[in-house]
Protein backbone atom coordinates (compact mmCIF):
# COMPACT_ATOMS: atom_id res chain seq x y z
CA UNK A 1 0.00 0.00 0.00
CA UNK A 2 1.56 3.03 -0.95
CA UNK A 3 -0.48 5.65 0.99
CA UNK A 4 -3.02 5.27 3.81
CA UNK A 5 -3.97 8.99 3.56
CA UNK A 6 -3.22 11.71 1.16
CA UNK A 7 -1.17 14.81 1.58
CA UNK A 8 -4.27 17.04 2.39
CA UNK A 9 -5.94 14.87 4.38
CA UNK A 10 -4.79 14.95 7.85
CA UNK A 11 -6.18 17.25 10.53
CA UNK A 12 -5.51 18.03 14.16
CA UNK A 13 -7.84 14.88 14.82
CA UNK A 14 -6.08 12.36 13.10
CA UNK A 15 -2.72 13.27 16.13
CA UNK A 16 -1.16 10.17 17.26
CA UNK A 17 -2.20 8.01 13.80
CA UNK A 18 0.03 6.06 12.35
CA UNK A 19 0.27 6.48 8.46
CA UNK A 20 1.65 6.22 5.45
CA UNK A 21 2.35 9.00 2.76
CA UNK A 22 3.51 9.16 -0.47
CA UNK A 23 4.16 12.23 -2.97
CA UNK A 24 6.87 14.93 -4.02
CA UNK A 25 8.76 16.31 -2.19
CA UNK A 26 7.89 20.11 -2.43
CA UNK A 27 10.77 21.54 -0.46
CA UNK A 28 13.48 20.61 2.62
CA UNK A 29 14.43 22.76 5.43
CA UNK A 30 17.70 20.98 6.92
CA UNK A 31 18.26 22.55 10.21
CA UNK A 32 21.18 19.65 11.19
CA UNK A 33 19.54 18.09 13.77
CA UNK A 34 15.88 18.09 12.33
CA UNK A 35 14.83 18.33 8.43
CA UNK A 36 11.63 19.31 7.59
CA UNK A 37 10.17 18.35 4.10
CA UNK A 38 7.38 19.73 2.40
CA UNK A 39 5.33 16.49 0.54
CA UNK A 40 2.97 17.47 -1.73
CA UNK A 41 0.13 15.36 -4.10
CA UNK A 42 -2.53 16.29 -5.98
CA UNK A 43 -4.91 16.88 -2.94
CA UNK A 44 -2.31 19.07 -0.60
CA UNK A 45 0.78 19.81 1.18
CA UNK A 46 1.56 17.63 4.52
CA UNK A 47 4.79 18.72 6.30
CA UNK A 48 7.54 16.01 7.67
CA UNK A 49 9.92 15.84 10.38
CA UNK A 50 12.97 14.13 10.45
CA UNK A 51 14.50 14.48 13.95
CA UNK A 52 17.91 13.50 15.31
CA UNK A 53 16.20 11.79 18.48
CA UNK A 54 13.23 10.44 17.13
CA UNK A 55 13.80 9.23 13.70
CA UNK A 56 16.17 6.31 13.10
CA UNK A 57 19.65 7.43 12.21
CA UNK A 58 19.58 5.65 9.18
CA UNK A 59 16.78 7.76 7.88
CA UNK A 60 17.67 10.85 9.26
CA UNK A 61 20.90 10.06 6.72
CA UNK A 62 18.71 9.30 3.96
CA UNK A 63 16.61 12.19 4.35
CA UNK A 64 19.20 14.65 4.06
CA UNK A 65 20.00 13.32 0.18
CA UNK A 66 16.40 14.38 -0.53
CA UNK A 67 16.02 16.71 -3.64
CA UNK A 68 13.26 18.80 -5.09
CA UNK A 69 10.10 16.97 -6.89
CA UNK A 70 11.84 13.37 -5.60
CA UNK A 71 9.34 11.17 -5.11
CA UNK A 72 9.05 9.53 -2.03
CA UNK A 73 7.07 7.07 0.68
CA UNK A 74 7.29 7.86 4.48
CA UNK A 75 5.53 5.97 7.43
CA UNK A 76 5.22 7.85 10.71
CA UNK A 77 3.01 9.54 13.47
CA UNK A 78 0.50 12.20 13.18
CA UNK A 79 2.12 14.39 15.68
CA UNK A 80 1.32 18.43 16.92
CA UNK A 81 2.72 21.00 15.21
CA UNK A 82 4.58 22.88 17.33
CA UNK A 83 4.36 26.46 15.14
CA UNK A 84 1.41 25.84 13.25
CA UNK A 85 0.34 27.13 9.69
CA UNK A 86 -3.13 28.41 9.74
CA UNK A 87 -2.65 29.24 5.55
CA UNK A 88 -3.16 25.56 4.85
CA UNK A 89 -5.89 23.04 5.81
CA UNK A 90 -3.26 20.67 7.52
CA UNK A 91 -1.29 23.25 9.34
CA UNK A 92 -1.56 22.10 12.83
CA UNK A 93 0.19 18.50 12.13
CA UNK A 94 3.19 17.12 10.86
CA UNK A 95 4.57 13.35 10.59
CA UNK A 96 7.50 12.69 12.71
CA UNK A 97 8.54 10.01 10.07
CA UNK A 98 10.64 6.67 10.87
CA UNK A 99 10.49 5.19 7.70
CA UNK A 100 11.24 6.70 4.15
CA UNK A 101 11.71 5.21 0.93
CA UNK A 102 12.59 6.94 -2.56
CA UNK A 103 10.34 5.78 -5.20
CA UNK A 104 11.58 7.76 -7.55
CA UNK A 105 14.68 10.36 -7.86
CA UNK A 106 14.17 13.48 -10.21
CA UNK A 107 16.85 16.08 -11.21
CA UNK A 108 16.33 19.80 -10.94
CA UNK A 109 13.40 20.88 -12.34
CA UNK A 110 13.70 23.80 -15.13
CA UNK A 111 10.41 25.56 -13.96
CA UNK A 112 10.03 26.68 -10.06
CA UNK A 113 6.29 24.37 -9.03
CA UNK A 114 4.83 27.07 -6.93
CA UNK A 115 1.68 28.81 -7.13
CA UNK A 116 3.54 31.83 -8.19
CA UNK A 117 6.12 31.31 -11.58
CA UNK A 118 8.03 33.33 -13.43
CA UNK A 119 8.72 31.15 -15.79
CA UNK A 120 7.32 31.54 -19.74
CA UNK A 121 5.24 30.49 -21.29
CA UNK A 122 7.08 28.22 -23.64
CA UNK A 123 9.41 26.59 -20.81
CA UNK A 124 5.94 25.74 -18.83
CA UNK A 125 4.39 24.09 -21.92
CA UNK A 126 7.53 22.14 -22.81
CA UNK A 127 7.42 20.69 -19.26
CA UNK A 128 3.97 21.07 -18.71
CA UNK A 129 3.61 17.55 -16.93
CA UNK A 130 5.71 19.90 -14.59
CA UNK A 131 3.09 22.72 -14.70
CA UNK A 132 0.26 20.75 -14.13
CA UNK A 133 1.98 20.04 -10.42
CA UNK A 134 1.32 23.60 -9.65
CA UNK A 135 -1.92 24.45 -8.28
CA UNK A 136 -3.43 27.09 -10.30
CA UNK A 137 -3.30 24.34 -13.59
CA UNK A 138 -4.21 21.58 -11.57
CA UNK A 139 -7.08 23.43 -9.89
CA UNK A 140 -8.24 24.86 -13.60
CA UNK A 141 -8.11 21.24 -15.07
CA UNK A 142 -10.48 19.55 -11.91
CA UNK A 143 -12.31 23.08 -12.54
CA UNK A 144 -12.82 22.00 -16.40
CA UNK A 145 -13.93 18.18 -14.87
CA UNK A 146 -16.48 19.94 -12.64
CA UNK A 147 -17.73 21.67 -15.54
CA UNK A 148 -17.98 18.87 -17.43
CA UNK A 149 -19.46 16.70 -14.93
CA UNK A 150 -21.83 19.47 -14.11
CA UNK A 151 -23.30 19.58 -18.34
CA UNK A 152 -23.64 15.65 -18.21
CA UNK A 153 -25.90 15.82 -15.34
CA UNK A 154 -27.78 18.50 -16.72
CA UNK A 155 -28.07 17.22 -20.17
CA UNK A 156 -28.52 13.63 -18.85
CA UNK A 157 -30.89 14.40 -16.34
CA UNK A 158 -33.09 16.19 -19.66
CA UNK A 159 -32.76 12.73 -21.53
CA UNK A 160 -29.95 13.70 -23.56
CA UNK A 161 -28.04 10.44 -24.67
CA UNK A 162 -24.38 10.98 -25.54
CA UNK A 163 -23.34 8.80 -28.33
CA UNK A 164 -20.06 8.91 -29.80
CA UNK A 165 -19.31 10.12 -33.52
CA UNK A 166 -16.16 9.18 -35.74
CA UNK A 167 -13.13 11.31 -35.95
CA UNK A 168 -11.85 10.04 -39.54
CA UNK A 169 -14.46 11.53 -41.74
CA UNK A 170 -14.98 13.31 -44.95
CA UNK A 171 -14.62 16.85 -45.13
CA UNK A 172 -17.76 19.31 -43.16
CA UNK A 173 -17.46 22.27 -44.47
CA UNK A 174 -18.01 24.84 -41.33
CA UNK A 175 -16.11 27.87 -42.42
CA UNK A 176 -12.33 26.37 -41.88
CA UNK A 177 -10.50 24.37 -43.45
CA UNK A 178 -10.03 20.77 -43.04
CA UNK A 179 -6.89 18.74 -41.47
CA UNK A 180 -6.36 15.48 -43.33
CA UNK A 181 -5.43 12.56 -42.73
CA UNK A 182 -4.14 10.30 -45.68
CA UNK A 183 -5.98 6.81 -45.50
CA UNK A 184 -2.86 3.68 -45.99
CA UNK A 185 -5.62 1.32 -47.01
CA UNK A 186 -7.00 3.38 -49.65
CA UNK A 187 -4.61 4.95 -51.97
CA UNK A 188 -4.69 8.43 -52.84
CA UNK A 189 -7.78 9.08 -50.73
CA UNK A 190 -8.16 11.08 -47.65
CA UNK A 191 -10.11 11.47 -44.19
CA UNK A 192 -11.02 14.64 -42.53
CA UNK A 193 -11.03 15.05 -39.31
CA UNK A 194 -14.63 16.66 -38.07
CA UNK A 195 -14.76 20.60 -37.75
CA UNK A 196 -17.68 19.50 -35.74
CA UNK A 197 -20.10 16.40 -35.91
CA UNK A 198 -22.90 18.44 -37.59
CA UNK A 199 -24.00 15.94 -39.77
CA UNK A 200 -23.46 12.98 -37.88
CA UNK A 201 -25.58 14.15 -35.35
CA UNK A 202 -28.56 15.18 -37.99
CA UNK A 203 -28.31 11.60 -39.36
CA UNK A 204 -28.34 10.41 -35.65
CA UNK A 205 -31.89 12.49 -35.42
CA UNK A 206 -32.85 10.36 -38.71
CA UNK A 207 -31.49 7.62 -36.31
CA UNK A 208 -34.62 8.51 -34.08
CA UNK A 209 -31.81 9.38 -30.84
CA UNK A 210 -34.62 12.14 -30.47
CA UNK A 211 -31.91 13.95 -27.86
CA UNK A 212 -28.18 13.54 -28.55
CA UNK A 213 -25.16 15.49 -27.11
CA UNK A 214 -21.27 14.88 -27.14
CA UNK A 215 -18.82 16.63 -25.29
CA UNK A 216 -16.53 16.28 -28.56
CA UNK A 217 -13.17 17.25 -29.92
CA UNK A 218 -13.17 19.71 -32.77
CA UNK A 219 -10.12 20.09 -35.15
CA UNK A 220 -10.51 23.19 -37.45
CA UNK A 221 -6.89 24.33 -39.38
CA UNK A 222 -7.32 28.26 -39.63
CA UNK A 223 -4.67 30.57 -38.90
CA UNK A 224 -4.56 30.75 -35.55
CA UNK A 225 -5.71 33.63 -33.29
CA UNK A 226 -4.79 34.62 -29.85
CA UNK A 227 -6.34 31.76 -27.87
CA UNK A 228 -7.30 29.88 -30.65
CA UNK A 229 -7.11 26.34 -30.94
CA UNK A 230 -6.62 23.69 -33.52
CA UNK A 231 -8.31 21.43 -31.75
CA UNK A 232 -11.02 22.44 -29.38
CA UNK A 233 -13.71 20.94 -27.48
CA UNK A 234 -17.73 21.10 -28.03
CA UNK A 235 -20.98 20.15 -25.82
CA UNK A 236 -22.77 19.33 -29.28
CA UNK A 237 -26.10 19.07 -28.96
CA UNK A 238 -29.03 17.91 -31.24
CA UNK A 239 -32.56 17.59 -30.71
CA UNK A 240 -35.94 16.29 -33.16
CA UNK A 241 -39.30 17.55 -32.75
CA UNK A 242 -38.30 20.96 -31.22
CA UNK A 243 -38.57 24.32 -32.90
CA UNK A 244 -35.63 27.25 -31.93
CA UNK A 245 -37.78 28.18 -29.22
CA UNK A 246 -37.61 24.67 -27.46
CA UNK A 247 -33.62 24.87 -28.17
CA UNK A 248 -33.15 28.21 -26.37
CA UNK A 249 -34.96 27.17 -23.41
CA UNK A 250 -33.44 24.02 -22.64
CA UNK A 251 -30.12 25.67 -22.82
CA UNK A 252 -31.07 28.68 -21.42
CA UNK A 253 -31.50 26.30 -18.70
CA UNK A 254 -27.97 24.64 -19.01
CA UNK A 255 -26.73 28.24 -18.66
CA UNK A 256 -28.14 28.90 -15.21
CA UNK A 257 -27.85 25.53 -14.18
CA UNK A 258 -23.70 26.06 -14.45
CA UNK A 259 -24.02 29.53 -13.56
CA UNK A 260 -25.85 28.54 -10.12
CA UNK A 261 -24.36 24.87 -9.29
CA UNK A 262 -20.28 26.04 -10.13
CA UNK A 263 -20.37 29.82 -9.71
CA UNK A 264 -23.51 30.10 -6.87
CA UNK A 265 -24.83 32.81 -9.67
CA UNK A 266 -29.11 33.11 -10.12
CA UNK A 267 -29.65 35.05 -13.50
CA UNK A 268 -32.36 37.05 -13.77
CA UNK A 269 -32.61 38.46 -17.00
CA UNK A 270 -31.73 36.08 -19.86
CA UNK A 271 -32.53 38.84 -22.96
CA UNK A 272 -32.92 37.90 -26.45
CA UNK A 273 -31.76 40.39 -28.78
CA UNK A 274 -32.04 40.09 -32.73
CA UNK A 275 -28.61 40.19 -35.21
CA UNK A 276 -29.74 43.13 -36.47
CA UNK A 277 -30.38 45.03 -32.61
CA UNK A 278 -27.12 43.60 -31.61
CA UNK A 279 -25.26 45.06 -34.85
CA UNK A 280 -27.29 48.21 -34.44
CA UNK A 281 -27.08 48.72 -30.72
CA UNK A 282 -23.64 47.34 -29.90
CA UNK A 283 -21.98 47.09 -33.51
CA UNK A 284 -21.07 43.58 -33.05
CA UNK A 285 -23.00 40.02 -32.93
CA UNK A 286 -21.57 39.20 -29.46
CA UNK A 287 -22.12 42.16 -27.53
CA UNK A 288 -21.43 42.63 -23.50
CA UNK A 289 -24.33 43.56 -21.66
CA UNK A 290 -22.82 43.82 -18.51
CA UNK A 291 -22.28 47.57 -19.46
CA UNK A 292 -24.35 50.59 -21.64
CA UNK A 293 -22.36 52.67 -23.99
CA UNK A 294 -24.84 51.57 -26.19
CA UNK A 295 -24.48 52.82 -30.15
CA UNK A 296 -26.56 56.20 -31.36
CA UNK A 297 -26.95 56.72 -34.88
CA UNK A 298 -26.09 60.25 -35.56
CA UNK A 299 -27.06 60.38 -39.50
CA UNK A 300 -29.98 62.11 -39.04
CA UNK A 301 -28.63 65.03 -36.97
CA UNK A 302 -25.34 65.25 -37.94
CA UNK A 303 -25.32 65.07 -41.85
CA UNK A 304 -26.79 68.73 -42.42
CA UNK A 305 -23.62 70.78 -41.62
CA UNK A 306 -20.69 71.57 -43.70
CA UNK A 307 -18.85 68.69 -42.51
CA UNK A 308 -18.14 66.44 -45.07
CA UNK A 309 -16.31 63.87 -43.78
CA UNK A 310 -19.71 62.90 -42.03
CA UNK A 311 -21.85 64.27 -44.93
CA UNK A 312 -20.51 61.51 -47.08
CA UNK A 313 -20.60 58.39 -44.87
CA UNK A 314 -22.48 55.81 -44.90
CA UNK A 315 -22.75 55.57 -41.09
CA UNK A 316 -22.13 58.29 -37.98
CA UNK A 317 -22.09 56.96 -34.90
CA UNK A 318 -21.22 57.37 -31.70
CA UNK A 319 -20.83 56.33 -27.99
CA UNK A 320 -20.84 58.41 -24.34
CA UNK A 321 -18.06 57.64 -22.11
CA UNK A 322 -19.25 57.57 -18.43
CA UNK A 323 -17.33 60.48 -16.91
CA UNK A 324 -14.91 60.78 -20.41
CA UNK A 325 -15.37 64.72 -20.05
CA UNK A 326 -12.64 65.33 -17.89
CA UNK A 327 -10.21 63.38 -19.94
CA UNK A 328 -7.27 65.67 -20.95
CA UNK A 329 -6.71 66.78 -24.14
CA UNK A 330 -3.68 64.57 -24.08
CA UNK A 331 -5.61 61.54 -23.48
CA UNK A 332 -8.59 62.35 -26.00
CA UNK A 333 -5.44 62.04 -28.42
CA UNK A 334 -4.03 58.92 -26.77
CA UNK A 335 -7.88 57.81 -27.76
CA UNK A 336 -7.34 59.30 -31.05
CA UNK A 337 -4.38 56.95 -31.91
CA UNK A 338 -5.93 54.15 -30.63
CA UNK A 339 -8.52 54.08 -33.05
CA UNK A 340 -6.56 55.10 -35.92
CA UNK A 341 -3.75 51.60 -35.26
CA UNK A 342 -3.96 49.34 -37.93
CA UNK A 343 -5.71 46.32 -35.82
CA UNK A 344 -9.26 48.46 -35.37
CA UNK A 345 -8.64 51.09 -38.95
CA UNK A 346 -10.14 53.99 -38.09
CA UNK A 347 -9.16 57.32 -39.95
CA UNK A 348 -9.93 59.82 -37.06
CA UNK A 349 -12.46 60.54 -34.21
CA UNK A 350 -14.67 63.23 -33.37
CA UNK A 351 -15.44 63.91 -29.52
CA UNK A 352 -17.50 66.07 -27.85
CA UNK A 353 -17.02 66.95 -24.00
CA UNK A 354 -20.40 67.50 -22.44
CA UNK A 355 -19.38 69.52 -19.94
CA UNK A 356 -20.91 69.75 -16.18
CA UNK A 357 -22.20 73.18 -16.36
CA UNK A 358 -24.78 71.07 -19.52
CA UNK A 359 -22.75 73.63 -22.18
CA UNK A 360 -20.62 71.14 -24.92
CA UNK A 361 -17.13 71.30 -26.13
CA UNK A 362 -16.41 69.27 -29.89
CA UNK A 363 -13.62 69.25 -31.84
CA UNK A 364 -16.34 70.11 -34.61
CA UNK A 365 -17.16 73.18 -33.25
CA UNK A 366 -16.54 74.73 -36.48
CA UNK A 367 -19.82 73.21 -38.12
CA UNK A 368 -22.00 72.40 -34.81
CA UNK A 369 -23.58 74.83 -32.95
CA UNK A 370 -24.65 73.62 -28.76
CA UNK A 371 -27.98 72.67 -30.07
CA UNK A 372 -26.65 70.06 -32.64
CA UNK A 373 -24.29 68.54 -30.08
CA UNK A 374 -27.35 68.61 -27.38
CA UNK A 375 -29.07 66.02 -29.79
CA UNK A 376 -26.14 63.92 -30.05
CA UNK A 377 -26.10 63.39 -26.52
CA UNK A 378 -29.64 62.76 -26.20
CA UNK A 379 -29.00 60.25 -29.12
CA UNK A 380 -26.19 58.44 -27.34
CA UNK A 381 -27.31 58.66 -23.78
CA UNK A 382 -24.69 61.08 -22.65
CA UNK A 383 -25.01 63.02 -19.30
CA UNK A 384 -23.08 65.89 -18.01
CA UNK A 385 -19.84 64.56 -17.60
CA UNK A 386 -19.47 62.30 -20.13
CA UNK A 387 -17.05 61.95 -23.71
CA UNK A 388 -19.38 61.57 -26.89
CA UNK A 389 -16.74 59.38 -29.18
CA UNK A 390 -17.91 59.56 -33.09
CA UNK A 391 -16.89 57.39 -35.94
CA UNK A 392 -17.68 57.54 -39.25
CA UNK A 393 -17.91 55.39 -42.76
CA UNK A 394 -18.34 52.24 -44.33
CA UNK A 395 -21.42 50.81 -41.83
CA UNK A 396 -20.30 47.09 -41.27
CA UNK A 397 -16.55 48.88 -40.33
CA UNK A 398 -17.52 51.75 -38.61
CA UNK A 399 -19.24 49.70 -36.37
CA UNK A 400 -16.93 46.95 -36.22
CA UNK A 401 -14.26 49.67 -34.74
CA UNK A 402 -16.53 51.70 -32.18
CA UNK A 403 -17.42 48.19 -30.89
CA UNK A 404 -13.60 47.71 -30.89
CA UNK A 405 -13.21 50.83 -29.02
CA UNK A 406 -16.34 50.16 -26.67
CA UNK A 407 -14.76 47.17 -24.92
CA UNK A 408 -11.19 48.83 -25.03
CA UNK A 409 -13.15 51.43 -22.82
CA UNK A 410 -15.32 49.52 -20.67
CA UNK A 411 -11.93 47.63 -19.66
CA UNK A 412 -10.06 50.43 -18.84
CA UNK A 413 -12.86 51.34 -16.81
CA UNK A 414 -13.31 48.54 -15.49
CA UNK A 415 -16.53 47.95 -16.08
CA UNK A 416 -15.88 43.75 -17.10
CA UNK A 417 -16.39 42.45 -14.09
CA UNK A 418 -15.26 38.96 -14.55
CA UNK A 419 -17.49 37.50 -11.37
CA UNK A 420 -20.88 38.93 -13.16
CA UNK A 421 -22.41 37.18 -15.48
CA UNK A 422 -24.45 38.63 -18.52
CA UNK A 423 -26.02 36.65 -21.30
CA UNK A 424 -27.85 36.59 -23.81
CA UNK A 425 -29.39 35.31 -27.17
CA UNK A 426 -28.84 36.76 -30.09
CA UNK A 427 -31.47 35.49 -33.23
CA UNK A 428 -32.30 36.10 -36.37
CA UNK A 429 -28.54 35.78 -37.68
CA UNK A 430 -28.51 36.01 -41.30
CA UNK A 431 -28.74 33.44 -43.13
CA UNK A 432 -26.02 33.90 -46.20
CA UNK A 433 -22.70 36.24 -45.49
CA UNK A 434 -20.91 37.89 -48.66
CA UNK A 435 -17.24 36.75 -49.05
CA UNK A 436 -15.51 39.60 -50.48
CA UNK A 437 -12.79 37.16 -51.43
CA UNK A 438 -14.62 34.54 -53.61
CA UNK A 439 -17.35 37.30 -54.46
CA UNK A 440 -20.10 35.24 -53.77
CA UNK A 441 -22.59 34.36 -50.68
CA UNK A 442 -21.27 31.55 -47.94
CA UNK A 443 -23.09 29.95 -45.36
CA UNK A 444 -23.08 32.00 -42.49
CA UNK A 445 -23.51 29.62 -39.88
CA UNK A 446 -22.97 26.65 -42.09
CA UNK A 447 -25.44 25.11 -45.16
CA UNK A 448 -27.47 22.85 -43.19
CA UNK A 449 -29.19 26.17 -41.28
CA UNK A 450 -32.70 26.78 -42.29
CA UNK A 451 -34.23 30.15 -43.67
CA UNK A 452 -37.00 31.74 -42.14
CA UNK A 453 -39.45 30.43 -44.02
CA UNK A 454 -41.35 33.73 -44.30
CA UNK A 455 -37.60 35.00 -45.96
CA UNK A 456 -36.98 32.35 -48.46
CA UNK A 457 -39.00 34.26 -51.03
CA UNK A 458 -35.91 36.42 -51.04
CA UNK A 459 -33.29 34.04 -51.88
CA UNK A 460 -33.68 34.93 -55.40
CA UNK A 461 -33.84 38.67 -55.30
CA UNK A 462 -32.28 39.54 -52.01
CA UNK A 463 -30.49 36.75 -50.83
CA UNK A 464 -28.05 38.69 -47.87
CA UNK A 465 -31.80 39.82 -46.22
CA UNK A 466 -32.81 36.23 -46.08
CA UNK A 467 -33.00 35.38 -41.87
CA UNK A 468 -32.28 31.71 -40.64
CA UNK A 469 -33.35 30.30 -37.68
CA UNK A 470 -30.03 30.61 -36.23
CA UNK A 471 -29.04 32.04 -32.55
CA UNK A 472 -25.74 32.33 -30.69
CA UNK A 473 -25.53 32.36 -26.80
CA UNK A 474 -23.43 35.09 -25.73
CA UNK A 475 -21.67 35.44 -22.68
CA UNK A 476 -20.08 38.43 -21.40
CA UNK A 477 -19.06 39.55 -24.91
CA UNK A 478 -18.17 35.64 -26.29
CA UNK A 479 -20.14 33.80 -27.82
CA UNK A 480 -19.94 30.64 -25.99
CA UNK A 481 -22.38 28.44 -28.53
CA UNK A 482 -24.18 28.75 -31.47
CA UNK A 483 -26.52 27.10 -33.78
CA UNK A 484 -29.36 26.22 -35.22
CA UNK A 485 -32.43 24.79 -36.71
CA UNK A 486 -31.74 22.64 -39.52
CA UNK A 487 -33.22 22.28 -43.28
CA UNK A 488 -34.93 18.59 -42.89
CA UNK A 489 -36.01 18.06 -46.51
CA UNK A 490 -34.05 16.90 -49.64
CA UNK A 491 -35.73 20.06 -51.88
CA UNK A 492 -34.52 22.90 -49.25
CA UNK A 493 -31.02 21.34 -48.93
CA UNK A 494 -30.93 20.76 -52.64
CA UNK A 495 -32.24 24.68 -53.18
CA UNK A 496 -29.55 25.99 -50.29
CA UNK A 497 -26.64 24.35 -52.18
CA UNK A 498 -27.54 25.92 -55.22
CA UNK A 499 -27.26 28.99 -53.56
CA UNK A 500 -23.90 28.43 -51.94
CA UNK A 501 -22.90 27.65 -55.47
CA UNK A 502 -22.49 23.98 -55.60
CA UNK A 503 -23.28 21.89 -58.66
CA UNK A 504 -25.86 18.87 -57.94
CA UNK A 505 -22.77 16.98 -59.02
CA UNK A 506 -20.66 18.77 -56.41
CA UNK A 507 -23.88 18.22 -53.67
CA UNK A 508 -24.12 14.66 -54.29
CA UNK A 509 -20.57 14.23 -54.16
CA UNK A 510 -20.41 15.83 -50.70
CA UNK A 511 -23.50 15.43 -48.83
CA UNK A 512 -25.21 12.98 -50.88
CA UNK A 513 -24.91 10.50 -47.72
CA UNK A 514 -27.16 13.37 -46.03
CA UNK A 515 -29.98 14.03 -48.59
CA UNK A 516 -30.33 10.26 -49.22
CA UNK A 517 -30.62 9.94 -45.97
CA UNK A 518 -33.72 13.51 -45.60
CA UNK A 519 -35.36 10.62 -47.93
CA UNK A 520 -36.32 8.11 -45.07
CA UNK A 521 -38.05 10.13 -42.92
CA UNK A 522 -36.20 12.85 -41.77
CA UNK A 523 -37.87 14.93 -38.47
CA UNK A 524 -37.94 18.02 -38.09
CA UNK A 525 -35.00 18.96 -35.66
CA UNK A 526 -32.64 21.39 -34.22
CA UNK A 527 -29.23 22.19 -32.30
CA UNK A 528 -26.37 23.78 -30.41
CA UNK A 529 -22.89 23.58 -29.89
CA UNK A 530 -21.03 25.33 -27.09
CA UNK A 531 -16.93 25.94 -26.66
CA UNK A 532 -16.52 24.42 -23.63
CA UNK A 533 -12.89 25.09 -23.47
CA UNK A 534 -14.08 29.15 -23.61
CA UNK A 535 -17.12 27.67 -21.40
CA UNK A 536 -15.16 26.70 -18.58
CA UNK A 537 -12.16 29.63 -19.02
CA UNK A 538 -15.40 32.17 -18.20
CA UNK A 539 -16.80 30.21 -15.70
CA UNK A 540 -13.22 29.99 -14.09
CA UNK A 541 -13.11 34.14 -13.95
CA UNK A 542 -10.18 33.84 -16.89
CA UNK A 543 -9.52 34.96 -20.48
CA UNK A 544 -7.47 32.43 -21.91
CA UNK A 545 -8.50 29.35 -22.49
CA UNK A 546 -5.34 27.55 -22.55
CA UNK A 547 -4.94 27.49 -18.90
CA UNK A 548 -8.05 25.08 -18.97
CA UNK A 549 -6.36 22.53 -21.62
CA UNK A 550 -4.14 20.08 -20.03
CA UNK A 551 -1.85 20.23 -23.09
CA UNK A 552 -2.87 23.06 -25.04
CA UNK A 553 -0.94 23.67 -28.60
CA UNK A 554 0.93 27.70 -29.12
CA UNK A 555 0.37 30.18 -31.37
CA UNK A 556 1.67 28.83 -34.21
CA UNK A 557 -0.32 25.10 -33.73
CA UNK A 558 2.86 23.43 -32.18
CA UNK A 559 2.97 21.23 -29.35
CA UNK A 560 6.41 22.09 -27.85
CA UNK A 561 5.94 19.63 -25.25
CA UNK A 562 5.94 16.59 -28.09
CA UNK A 563 7.41 18.44 -30.60
CA UNK A 564 4.65 17.46 -33.02
CA UNK A 565 4.16 18.30 -35.83
CA UNK A 566 7.21 16.49 -37.08
CA UNK A 567 8.41 15.10 -40.08
CA UNK A 568 7.38 10.93 -40.30
CA UNK A 569 9.94 9.09 -41.74
CA UNK A 570 10.39 7.41 -45.56
CA UNK A 571 8.87 3.87 -45.16
CA UNK A 572 5.58 6.07 -43.57
CA UNK A 573 5.37 8.15 -46.40
CA UNK A 574 6.13 5.44 -48.68
CA UNK A 575 3.47 2.78 -47.27
CA UNK A 576 0.74 6.47 -47.21
CA UNK A 577 2.28 6.85 -51.27
CA UNK A 578 3.32 10.31 -50.33
CA UNK A 579 6.03 12.26 -52.28
CA UNK A 580 7.28 14.69 -50.72
CA UNK A 581 8.42 17.71 -52.98
CA UNK A 582 9.72 19.84 -50.68
N1 LIG B 1 -21.88 22.56 -35.78
C1 LIG B 1 -22.09 23.91 -35.35
C2 LIG B 1 -20.78 24.54 -34.93
O1 LIG B 1 -19.82 23.85 -34.68
C3 LIG B 1 -23.04 24.03 -34.21
C4 LIG B 1 -24.43 23.68 -34.56
O2 LIG B 1 -24.97 24.20 -35.53
O3 LIG B 1 -25.03 22.89 -33.80
O4 LIG B 1 -20.70 25.75 -34.80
Amino acid sequence: MYRSHSCGELRASDIKKEVTLSGWVQKTRDKGFMIWVDLRDRYGITQLIFDEERTPALVVKKAKTLGREFVIQVKGTVIERESKNQNIPTGEIEILVNELTVLNESIVPPIIIEDQTDDGEDIRMKYRYLDIRRNPVKNSLIFRHQVGMQVRNYLSNEGFIEVETPYLIKSTPEGARDFIVPSRMNEGQFYALPQSPQTFKQLLMVGGMDKYFQIVKCFRDEDLRADRQPEFTQIDCEMAFVEQEDILNIFEGLTRYLLSEIKGVKIGDFPRMTYEDAMRTYGNDKPDIRFGMKFGELNDIAQHKEFNVFNTAELVVGIAVPGGASYTRKEIDKLIDWVKRPQVGALGMVYVKCNEDGTYKSSVDKFYDQDDLAKWAEATGAKAGDLICVLSGPTNKVRAQLSALRMELAERLGLRNPEEFAPLWVVDFPLLEWDEETERYHAMHHPFTSPKPEDIALLDTKPGDVRANAYDLVLNGNEIGGGSIRIHDKETQALMFDHLGFTPEEAKAQFGFLMDAFQYGAPPHGGIAFGFDRLVAILGGQETIRDFIAFPKNNSGRDIMIDAPSNIDSEQLKELNIKLDL
